[in-house]
């Protein structure tokens, strides 16, 4: 089944490349008055005219499909890679939320049993059936509005049951949607209760992580790298386990301190490293040359109040940054890329271009998906966001923050 996309005002995000860095990142290529063909799941070819109008446009001749789908001179753009996200949880902390609004700090919340250990709580009261339900509806949300791949973590079950039992739901969530999803091991997210930090550290590296590989469920390992939760030297040994079963590394790091959390994660060769709230040079200088995507997560930042990280500081040294949705009960409930990719262009002051490439190519890079997805190319997976009209500007994006801007969304190829 061949589908034509005709009467393209703007097909944004062309690329080649696996992953955007310096200047590179403030360059979207795209082709105006353009066509895009959708053959099966995958994206069959493409054409259009230059952006610049000093280049000759020839004409061209459209090829033979199916169906055709008139876009009316919107903007076709791939769909929305969030590299970072926390949505199977069950339950809501919204307790926590007006606790926060009068004033409590977090360790005063957590001595109220909030946080990590109240989702993790409610995760292992949920039923498997319940924890996919409840699920199910966050990703569903996600990619109405457009996300096309997004990586789930676990890390509320704390004991080798619930973090199977959390994995096997986003097993399911993968088999039953079409995005693409990744599942990141995230045991080391809290110390479970009643445990001492280096028992639950060996229970990580001896039995959870094994049993993790055994059955497959996650390609990916995490830490939350984090003065009070785990050092950079427990990091290590987590990830030495992890590596030893072929699993590949993302990291929470420097969310809350300058936590060393970057240096592990490169050492081990990380896909990314996220948060990077509080940065120095020292980070930056470790980054360059590696294979690490730099991933910040500003809806954390916008939902507690904290600072931004330094994007800009990145990309001025050569490097790229990703930007993902960090979708978790406490401290980020939204799955909105858009408007990660408003907060990245007005508190983190990335231009339209760079928010664009941080929020597709860059993500999909950050989760080991960009020879898949993240931008237009030839034989790359037909994940598309058809816009209203209207919007034919990369720009209007971010800037109209708030106006519906979806007509449609395609997910290997399929309109949802
Ligand atoms: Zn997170």
């Amino acid at each position: 089944m061949k589908t034509l996309i005709k009467n393209i005002g703007l097909l944004a995000g062309i690329s080649e490349s696996t992953r955007k860095e310096g200047p590179d990142m403030g360059v979207v290529h795209c082709l105006k008055d353009a066509w895009l063909l959708v053959d099966g799941d995958i994206i069959a070819g493409f054409g259009g005219k230059s952006v610049d109008e000093s280049s000759p446009n020839a004409e061209e001749t459209l090829p033979e499909s199916d169906l055709i789908l008139d876009a009316e001179g919107a903007m076709l753009m791939p769909a929305f890679c969030d590299s970072h996200t926390h949505v199977v949880y069950a339950g809501s902390r919204l307790k926590e939320f007006e606790d926060k609004i009068k004033g409590l700090s977090y360790a005063e919340i957590a001595a109220r049993g909030g946080g990590i250990l109240n989702s993790a709580d409610r995760t292992h009261s949920a039923s498997e059936e319940d924890l996919y339900r409840q699920s199910m509806e966050r990703v569903l949300e996600m990619m109405a509005k457009g996300s096309g791949a997004i990586e789930i973590k676990s890390g509320y079950g704390l004991n080798t049951a619930d973090e199977l039992k959390m994995l096997r739901v986003i097993k399911r969530i993968a088999d039953s949607v079409p995005a693409h999803i990744k599942a990141t091991f995230l045991g080391a997210h809290a110390v479970a209760r009643g445990m001492s930090k280096e028992d639950y550290v060996k229970q990580v590296c001896d039995e959870m992580i094994p049993a993790v590989a055994a059955e497959k469920l996650a390609e990916y390992v995490d830490v939350f790298c984090e003065k009070g939760f785990f050092s950079p030297e427990d990091t290590d040994l987590i990830l030495t386990s992890a590596g030893k079963y072929g699993m590949k590394v993302k990291l929470h790091a420097n969310q809350l301190h300058v936590s060393g959390g970057v240096q592990v994660g490169v050492k081990h060769n990380a896909l990314s490293v996220d948060h990077l709230e509080r940065t120095t040079d020292a980070e930056i200088a470790c980054l360059k040359g590696s294979v690490t995507m730099p991933t910040m997560l500003p809806g954390a930042s916008f939902f507690l109040r904290e600072p931004y990280g330094n994007a800009k500081g990145f990309i001025e040294n050569g490097l790229g940054v990703a930007l993902a949705s960090d979708y978790n009960p406490g401290s980020s409930p939204s799955g909105d890329m858009r408007f990660i990719m408003a907060l990245g262009c007005i508190w983190m002051r990335l231009t339209p271009e760079q928010a664009f490439n941080a929020v597709t190519l860059n993500g999909a890079y950050a989760m080991g998906l960009s020879n898949i997805v993240g931008s237009i190319a030839k034989g790359k997976s037909a994940n598309l966001i058809l816009t209203k009209q209207g919007f034919n500007e990369i720009g209007s994006i971010a800037y109209l923050y708030q106006t519906p801007f979806i007509r449609k969304v395609f997910l290997k190829g399929k309109e949802i």
